[in-house]
């Protein structure tokens, strides 16, 4: 017998590195008319090294990784898992009291003092801007009882396959991509660049509710209200973390990162990038396509 065209282009997605997560998803993917990405864990690899560690007065470079590392431990984001690498040998002290909040960073009690490590942005909005560091490069502050510990600088290099996937979509779609990020404006414009997404598509310093309401934004077109608007778009999102399962959820499809993605975002996601092929994706919206065309 032959296999319904939904259901072959679901095990032909599969093939091909994207696991569709049911038939409904297989038509819906070839309506998407934009592309929105993630950064870090999508565009990225999602394993940043440490580049630097620039403490201030009153503290050695060891003493800030060390306690970076003691809060960063219990944390599953990958700075988390860079600056814990790049303290490997020191001893590290206890941390209790834990909290994690997405897009923004951690925070936990070390001896008797509270260590924050996360986006300068959101730890000192208002204070002045923030430490120049190498260009692209993703720079957390450390605070001890509220003042300034130290910088840690970190890198992490674009998917070699992410400028070829991202203008294969572009093509597929017609329309310019957006990337949504919770990371630093210099970071994210680099990015950018690398990959071909256009300065005025780039949207930093996002909170997980804020990428979902650019999401929705989109979806609802223009002039606003769900159903009005000339301009109302069919947004695919890319994304791997925790902080971007809102937006998964806002998009008309939301395709995970499975390699590293987190189980939220992948419990969310419509689909799943399994082998981290971002190449797979144009390939499943074009396996979707021609699977309609021969439903209709
Ligand atoms: P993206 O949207 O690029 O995937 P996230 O929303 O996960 O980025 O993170 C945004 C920013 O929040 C990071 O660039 C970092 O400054 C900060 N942040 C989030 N989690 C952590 C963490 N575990 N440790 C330090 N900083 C963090
Ligand atoms: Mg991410």
């Amino acid at each position: 017998a032959t296999m319904p065209p939904l259901l072959s282009a679901m095990a032909n997605a599969g093939r091909h590195g994207v696991l569709i997560k049911s038939a409904v998803v297989m038509e819906r993917l070839g309506q998407i008319d934009t592309v929105a990405y993630d950064k870090t864990g999508t565009l990225t690899e999602g394993r940043p090294r440490v580049l630097a560690v620039a403490p201030e007065p009153g503290f050695s470079e060891s003493e800030l990784l060390a306690i970076a590392a003691a809060v960063e431990h219990r944390s599953e984001h990958p700075i988390a898992t860079a600056v814990v690498t790049a303290a490997a040998g020191l001893p590290l002290p206890d941390a209790y009291d834990f909290t994690s909040t997405p897009g923004r960073g951690v925070a936990a009690t070390v001896a008797g003092r509270k260590v924050e490590v996360g986006a300068e942005s959101r730890l000192c909005p208002s204070d002045a801007p923030p430490a120049a560091a190498a260009d692209g490069a993703t720079t957390v502050l450390v605070l001890v009882d509220g003042d300034p510990a130290g910088r840690i600088v970190l890198a992490d290099e674009v998917r070699p396959d992410a400028p070829a996937a991202v203008a294969a979509l572009a093509r597929l779609t017609g329309t310019a991509p957006l990337l949504l990020t919770g990371d630093a404006p210099g970071p994210a414009a680099a990015v950018a660049a690398q990959v071909g997404i256009g300065a005025a598509h780039v949207h930093a310093n996002l909170l997980p509710q804020q990428k979902s309401d650019a999401v929705r934004e989109l979806g609802e077109g223009r002039e606003g209200g769900a159903g009005a608007g000339p301009d109302r778009r069919k947004v695919l999102l890319i994304g791997d973390g925790v902080n971007d399962a809102p937006a998964l959820a806002a998009a008309h499809t939301g395709i995970a990162m499975g390699r590293a993605g987190s189980d939220l975002a992948l419990e969310t996601a419509d689909a799943i990038v399994v082998r981290d092929e971002l190449a797979a994706v144009p390939r499943a919206v074009a396996l979707s396509r021609r699977a309609r065309r021969l439903v209709t």
